[in-house]
């Protein structure tokens, strides 16, 4: 059933790791004036905490009192989402290869898998989110009205996660980068709970030759099909688009 022209639906996007959810989700979320979820960020922040903590997440009592102990919020004030931990702000610390090279190992955990898919259900019931990650059109949201899974080639993935890694940090090995992003990918797609997978309502999309301006088009339009009741802002095709 679709909704009607005052109502706000849920996106789903999942896909392989560095193949653009973020840009796209954080695009789309400005063209809609809809609320963007990294889940991703969930799970980096759960790890961040096990990291700096003295507990060990693969004993049950252990986990269960880091839990509790955890308080994962966004800050959406400023011009790009901030993830908090317990109130303080982790979105740089989340981002590091430490953090890189364990997050997936967090996220085979049933029990953490059930405390953040509960939190990220929450965060969309009222409509109006574009959430991205692993298991979103699966299990997070399956009856999110628009579903996409994002694919590129692995060496495409591994420049662009390169260059934005160099923005950022400005020093880092691209053969690392590679393995990080093909271990991930085998991790979260042979895991048993909740593996990474195209659900069977999503619209496959490769970006491989796509520019990021392409992209955000190609789906404005898909969506705008679908949905022709949704109002996009004016500008979003635009200027936004190309920062
Ligand atoms: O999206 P991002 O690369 O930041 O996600 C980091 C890791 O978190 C993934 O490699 C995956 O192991 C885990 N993840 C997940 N389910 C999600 C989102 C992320 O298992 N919905």
């Amino acid at each position: 059933m679709h909704p009607t022209a005052t109502e706000k639906i849920n996106i789903a996007i999942d896909g392989y790791s560095g193949c653009g959810k973020s840009t796209l989700a954080k695009d789309l979320a400005r063209c809609l004036n809809y609320i963007y979820l990294d889940s991703g960020a969930m799970y980096r922040a759960v790890t961040l905490f096990f990291q700096h903590s003295h507990l060990d997440y693969l004993r049950a009592d252990e986990l269960e009192q880091g839990l509790k102990d955890i308080n994962i919020t966004f800050d959406h004030s400023g011009e790009q989402p901030q993830m908090l931990l317990n109130g303080e702000n982790v979105e740089k610390q989340i981002r590091s290869q430490t953090v890189n090279e364990e997050v997936s190992q967090i996220a085979r955990v049933s029990v953490i898998r059930r405390f953040l898919v509960e939190k990220q259900k929450r965060i969309a019931r009222n409509k109006g989110v574009i959430m991205e990650g692993r298991d979103i059109g699966t299990v997070v949201l399956p009856s999110a009205e628009y579903k996409l899974f994002l694919t590129a080639e692995t060496e495409t993935r591994v420049n662009r996660r390169y260059e934005q890694l160099m923005e950022s940090d400005g020093k880092v090995d691209i053969d690392s980068i590679r393995k990080n992003l093909i271990e991930r990918d085998r991790i979260d797609s042979s895991r048993k709970d909740s593996p990474l997978r195209k659900a069977a309502d999503a619209i496959v999309l490769d970006n491989t030759n796509l520019s990021r301006e392409q992209q955000l088009l190609w789906v404005v339009e898909d969506i705008l099909r679908h949905f022709n009741f949704i109002q996009l802002n004016k500008d979003c095709l635009l200027s936004k688009a190309s920062r």
